[in-house]
């Protein structure tokens, strides 16, 4: 039965819960635990699939299909251990749950309440596997005082109490404001924040203490005091210079020992950290520089395109090298040539995304990548763009574009190389859409089979012809234009096992140029780097030697 460590925030939201869970459980795994990482939401989406980038960050897909928040992405970064679709839940999830019990007649007779349906119900998510792992860290969405959240903070004050003793304990993450004028840090919103906790029935056992200066001995012992938390449970978390630092600067703060003294289990095995040590020591000792463009959309909010920016990092640490990733608004060059704003990079990768606006650019940047020689990286849109720009401007197919371009236009106006998808093998089934079909979670979402052909470029970085990946997408390259395409030098080199999906686009004639229907960057690790990743980075500082 696992042993559960619910992590909630106060004070501010964007302290860094997510990653202080995901490096908790990357420590948790150091002293040979198994865990599993949980994320709640309070707002009322079912899930964050039908959230624009702008509002939530990026999309985080699991393998089964989930379309989750962005902190399981971290959660995998730091653990290795794949989410699952029961690894994350809304208040919005959560309600329709109940609601759809209530019309099927489930709780019959009954009037329907937060407590104990609604409660009952987010008890219920908990619980799923827990005889799995040692440990289960649940976080909470938001701050401590929320109105969407109350329900999920009194259901976690039910389920410590529905457990024995001692197999629950509760995080707390707050801030230090630091007042310059009187060079004082303040501990007095961490109090409130704790007092609100407490007044719903959680006491805290471990308090996580984000703050820019060194926290004074004498602080903490306030703190301790006023918090009603054991001294060596006032854990500091100071900022740091990468992510990837979490968990030796967490451990060196005693987060680790605090958890696992909260549940009493003593003596505590000892933790063997090489593999963050090996992380630190690729990141700080890295040679030379690379340039990569990441021609987008939704270039204004770094966390659009976290995975990317993350996969993009462990692509240097696997050359030893380090990787700067500047972010280029595609609508810059809709019209125009984009040689002057690209210049310079030694790699491009378009991203994913979704409507039309910004994708003449991303052509642009697909044709300057191929006919220039620059390592080229295209995911999912970013495929499509690769392939629409050989159709256009080498198999000569007029008007080439995206069937999702029109249905955003409301007419016909391009040939569709790249068509609305409405029909799909997953496992022994075939998937069927329309295209009025609600919009969430209808993509063809989670983990595929392709086959690489052998002696392609890919079958060689991946060292196998059958790989799985992560898919979101709901447009589709068109088969038929296959062979045309082909005997233009853009070769498909992976495609669905039924031979009906193109999965993989490459070109021979080139340095780098791949264009992938997948997100490789949702699976890479610090301690794994995708294989994309660090090849596309090892092209690019080949590039970066000629010049
Ligand atoms: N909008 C495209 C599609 O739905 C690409 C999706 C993506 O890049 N994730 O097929």
């Amino acid at each position: 039965m696992a042993r559960y460590v619910f992590i909630t925030g106060g004070v501010v939201s964007s302290l860094g819960k997510g990653l202080a869970s995901a490096a908790l459980g990357a420590l948790l795994q150091a002293r040979g635990f198994s865990v599993r990482l949980r994320k709640l939401d309070p707002y009322l989406n079912v899930d964050p699939g039908t959230m624009s980038p702008f509002e939530h960050g990026e999309v985080f897909v699991t393998d089964d299909g989930a379309e989750t928040d962005l902190d399981l992405g971290h959660y995998e970064r730091f653990t290795g251990v794949s989410a699952r679709k029961t690894d994350s839940v809304s208040s919005g999830r959560i309600y329709s749950n109940v609601l759809e019990k209530e019309r099927r007649g489930d709780y019959l007779g009954k009037t329907i309440q937060v407590i104990p349906h609604v409660t009952n119900e987010i008890k219920d998510f908990l619980k799923v596997g827990e005889d799995e792992v040692d440990f289960m860290l649940c976080e909470i969405g938001g701050t401590v005082g929320d109105i969407e959240g109350l329900p999920f903070f009194e259901a976690i004050r039910q389920f410590a109490q529905d457990k024995p003793r001692g197999q629950c304990i509760f995080v707390h993450l707050t801030l230090l404001p630091y007042v310059s004028a009187s060079h004082e840090l303040k501990t007095k919103p961490t109090q409130h924040s704790v007092k609100e906790l407490r007044s719903i029935g959680i006491a805290p056992d471990v308090l996580l203490l984000r703050s820019e200066h060194p926290i004074p001995e004498k602080e903490r012992e306030k703190i301790a005091l006023f918090c009603n938390v054991r001294k060596e449970a006032v854990i500091a978390a100071y900022d740091l210079k990468t992510i990837y630092e979490a968990p030796l600067a967490y451990h060196r703060e005693g987060l680790d020992q605090a958890v696992l003294d909260a549940f009493g289990i003593s003596p505590a095995p000892k933790p063997n950290l090489d593999r963050w040590v090996d992380v630190m020591d690729r990141l700080e000792h890295a040679e030379g520089e690379v340039r990569v463009a990441i021609v987008g959309k939704y270039t204004q909010l770094e966390d659009a395109y976290k995975s990317i920016a993350e996969a993009l990092t462990h692509g240097g640490m696997a050359n030893r090298t380090r990787v700067r990733a500047e972010w280029i608004n595609a609508e810059l060059f809709e019209r125009e040539d984009p040689s002057p704003f690209l210049e310079g990079f030694h790699a491009i990768l378009v991203p994913g995304g979704f409507g039309e606006r910004g994708t003449e650019g991303k052509i642009r940047a697909a044709q300057y990548a191929r006919e220039k020689g620059i390592p080229y990286l295209g995911i999912c849109l970013g495929m499509q763009m690769a392939v629409i720009e050989a159709a256009r401007n080498l198999a000569h197919v007029k008007d080439a574009g995206s069937e999702e371009f029109d249905h955003e236009i409301g007419r016909k106006r391009y040939t569709p190389v790249v068509y609305h998808l409405k029909e799909w093998i997953q496992g022994n089934h075939i998937v069927e859409r329309k295209h009025d079909d609600d919009k969430g979670g209808t993509m063809r979402l989670g983990a595929y089979t392709a086959a690489l052909a052998a002696g392609s470029r890919v079958a060689t970085i991946y060292g196998s012809t059958e790989i799985e990946e992560r898919h979101r997408h709901r447009y589709e390259v068109d088969v038929r234009y296959r062979e045309a395409l082909e005997g233009c030098g853009l070769t498909f080199s992976g495609m669905s096992p039924d031979g009906r999906l193109p999965e993989i686009v490459e070109i021979k004639d080139h340095p780098w140029f791949v264009g992938v229907q997948f997100h490789p960057e949702l699976k890479s690790k610090p301690f794994a780097p995708h294989p994309l990743f660090a090849d596309f980075i090892r092209a690019a500082v080949e590039v970066s030697r000629l010049v």
